[in-house]
């Protein structure tokens, strides 16, 4: 047989290693702006064009390449970071594989002007698909700057394998955090679509944590400092009452570079036991500074995942100074010296009379009703009257009935007039209908035995089918609000809502404008209450942003899901005889009653046959 082994031409060999470097425009981002850093800038401006899917252009005024080293910095393994393996155990810089600029240039069109501080002319060159159309010499400032444009023309699958604007939008987001967060003393620019999304004005790091998030951080942070012959660790937590729903605001950094550590993370939060509830995370900035030596970021191509010799103590480490700094917090007010009093009163404010404060009187309140004790502090109080008036929530919702599978489950006393009689007699009939049980289930009777639902799944499936109804169909109703109320969103919790903004409105929200950090809400759906409005869309934000790698559903479907999940009734809530007899019926209207819209089981009848057992 002939040999049929042959070497693959470099633009084919150079296609294939792109795959493993760029995965979507976010990629390209973090490593023309890790390149940008590498070179000293500092003032790095990141220009993107619809989601970077037309244009990635990185603008620096580092050091800049020579005429032949432009050329040379496209080749693979082409770099001027390392020259032997054994620098791989010191590495100073963010760069080391020379792959980047190769892989970029295989797979798009790219335009490089670069100048050197001696050089007086500088030097122009155009690739495409990882051949060189042309270099010339320009008349360029001092450094580099890097247009990537029409990202996989080549490779039409991965180019449709790119999701929308957006989310292509927010990878890259999140990428420019990373990178700017770590490099406070360099300025930054980024630019999208034409308009400006950050400036970030060369600063320190809780500075620059503020800028990024938002001034309402401000007064979140709690400073983490601690050397030890290990490691240095320095950085920021948010205080416990802060802890959010999301996984968002958790970054660590080894050596400048962001890592990804399921381990460390776990550190994190063993500090913060007891202080949050156990489905929230607490927020965190942290720095780990380590002998270069001690650390392998080899081990994977985009380098987030990290190998540290030492992890144990690493963990001990963390966990101690966390929960000292806590300490800390708790006794003593945190001197600041980094503090910022330009931050201290938000815009709005600063223009503002006194306001009149409002008082508001529920003519409908009853002390001796029962309703729900509260649990926990934040958040809930949208909560708490849901569970009191949670029955509105329902109207738009077609009666019981129409459900096939439901036929044969028949609520013996669902006819019985649920009077309001108080004779002994008349509320034991009624207990009959429905009783709560451990504040957890609603149990009731049907012909075939004892019917058992999860109040809390329950809910879900039937808010979950409200929803997506709503949202489709734009019925939703909207309670308008007589005073606008102003809340404070970042930059990215802004792009999520104009991302998801025809949705909100479909169900009854109302905002004034999206454009500035702070927002006016108009209106909302029926089931919000208005000291509830805040906490909602900050869950709902938060969850979204969580979800959106998940291109399995629809946003409707998405959106549906986490309102459910965040506005129905919870395991501990007490729901009175009504709400109870309302859930019943209202799930068994549902299109598909037996599952949550996270595909738990809603109810379970056990038979008559099943107790008598017990009596054998
Ligand atoms: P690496 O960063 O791993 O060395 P790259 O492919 O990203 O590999 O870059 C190759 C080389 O090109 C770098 O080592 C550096 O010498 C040069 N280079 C890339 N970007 C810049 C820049 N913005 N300014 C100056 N030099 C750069
Ligand atoms: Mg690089």
């Amino acid at each position: 047989m002939a040999d049929i082994i042959k070497l693959l031409p470099d633009h084919v060999a150079n296609q294939i290693a792109a795959g493993e470097v760029v995965q979507r425009p976010a990629s390209v981002v973090k490593e023309l702006m890790e390149n940008a850093i590498d070179a000293g800038a500092t003032s790095i401006k990141l220009i993107i064009k619809d989601g970077g899917k037309t244009l990635i252009q990185v603008v620096d005024d580092g050091v800049g390449m020579s005429e032949t080293d432009a050329r040379l910095s496209f080749e693979r393994h082409a770099t001027s970071k390392i020259s032997s393996a054994q620098d791989l155990f010191n590495l100073e810089t963010k760069g080391f594989r020379g792959e980047a600029l190769a892989s970029i240039a295989a797979i798009a069109h790219v335009d490089m002007q670069t100048r050197t501080e001696d050089n007086e002319i500088g030097t122009h060159l155009k690739i495409e698909g990882s051949k060189i159309v042309s270099q010339e010499v320009v008349a360029t400032p001092k450094g580099t700057s890097i247009s990537v444009k029409n990202l996989f023309f080549n490779i039409p699958a991965r180019r449709n394998f790119l999701k929308s604007n957006q989310v292509e939008l927010r990878h890259i987001t999140d990428e420019f955090h990373r990178v700017a967060m770590v490099h406070p003393n360099v300025e930054f620019h980024f630019y999208n679509n034409g308009s400006e999304m950050f400036n970030l004005p060369s600063t320190k790091h809780r500075q620059r944590i503020v800028h990024i998030f938002g001034s309402k951080m401000e007064h979140r942070l709690v400073p983490v400092n601690e050397e030890t012959e290990v490691v240095k660790v320095s950085g920021f937590i948010c205080k416990p009452e802060f802890a959010k729903k999301s996984r968002g605001e958790q970054f660590f950094f080894a050596n400048n570079r962001y890592i990804k550590s399921p381990y460390l993370h776990h550190a994190v939060v063993a500090a913060f036991e007891g202080l949050i509830k156990s489905d929230t995370y607490p927020g965190y900035f942290l720095f780990l500074d380590v002998d270069p030596a001690s650390i392998d970021i080899n081990i994977h191509p985009t380098k987030t995942e990290v190998k540290f010799d030492d992890e144990n103590t690493l963990y001990a480490i963390l966990r101690s100074t966390i929960k000292h700094s806590l300490g800390q917090f708790n006794v003593a007010p945190v001197l600041d010296f980094d503090h910022d009093p330009n931050l201290d009163t938000p815009y709005s404010y600063k223009e503002k009379g006194a306001v009149i404060p409002k008082v508001t009187v529920d003519v409908t309140f009853n002390p001796f009703k029962e309703t729900a004790p509260k649990e926990n502090t934040s958040g809930s109080s949208f909560r708490k009257q849901s569970t009191k008036g949670w029955e509105d929530l329902y109207e738009g919702l077609g009666n019981q009935n129409d459900h096939q599978e439901f036929s044969s489950v028949v609520i013996e006393s669902e006819s019985e007039e649920q009077g309001t009689l108080y004779s002994g007699e008349e509320i034991e009939e009624h207990l009959a209908a429905t009783f709560q049980l451990r504040r957890k289930f609603v149990v009731s009777t049907v012909k075939s035995g004892m019917l058992v639902i999860h109040q809390n799944r329950a809910h879900e499936r039937i808010l979950f089918e409200k929803f997506l109804g709503e949202i489709t169909v734009k019925e939703g109703v909207s309670q308008q609000l007589l005073f606008p109320l102003e809340l404070t969103f970042n930059k990215q919790e802004l792009a999520v809502l104009k991302e998801i903004q025809e949705s909100l409105t479909n169900i009854g929200f109302a905002f004034q404008s999206l454009e500035e950090e702070t927002v006016k809400v108009t209106g909302v759906p029926m089931m919000v209450p208005e000291s509830g409005i805040g906490t909602v869309l900050d869950r709902l934000i938060a969850d979204y942003m969580e979800g959106y790698t998940d291109g399995s559903i629809s946003q409707a479907e998405m959106l549906a899901k986490v309102l459910s999940r965040n506005l129905a009734v919870r395991t501990g809530d007490m729901l009175d005889s009504e709400s109870q007899l309302m859930l019943v019926n209202n799930l068994f209207a549902c299109k598909e009653p037996t599952l949550s819209p996270f595909q738990k089981i809603t109810y379970t009848i056990i038979s008559e046959g099943d107790i008598d057992k017990k009596f054998n």
